[in-house]
């Protein structure tokens, strides 16, 4: 019984530990503001008024994807 118990433990640390790796990889903006890499961070792509410090943004675009 304590073997399937710690076998649950493991699987629900291992899936954690997955979901975090994920969420930190794909997550929304490396910097403080999403404009900071995003590919219209320029005056002629983006005409936000947000813009340079945008933290919401629908129009984001990471630049490498
Ligand atoms: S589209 Fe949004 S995130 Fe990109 S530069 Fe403009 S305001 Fe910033």
């Amino acid at each position: 019984m304590i073997i399937i118990q710690w076998t649950v433990f493991a699987i629900v640390i291992a899936v954690a530990i997955f979901i975090t790796i994920m969420g930190l990889r794909f997550r929304r903006g490396k910097e403080a503001y999403l404009c900071g890499d995003c590919r219209f961070n320029n005056d002629e792509d983006c005409h936000k008024t947000e813009r340079p410090e945008a933290t919401i943004c629908t129009s984001y675009r990471r630049i490498n994807s």
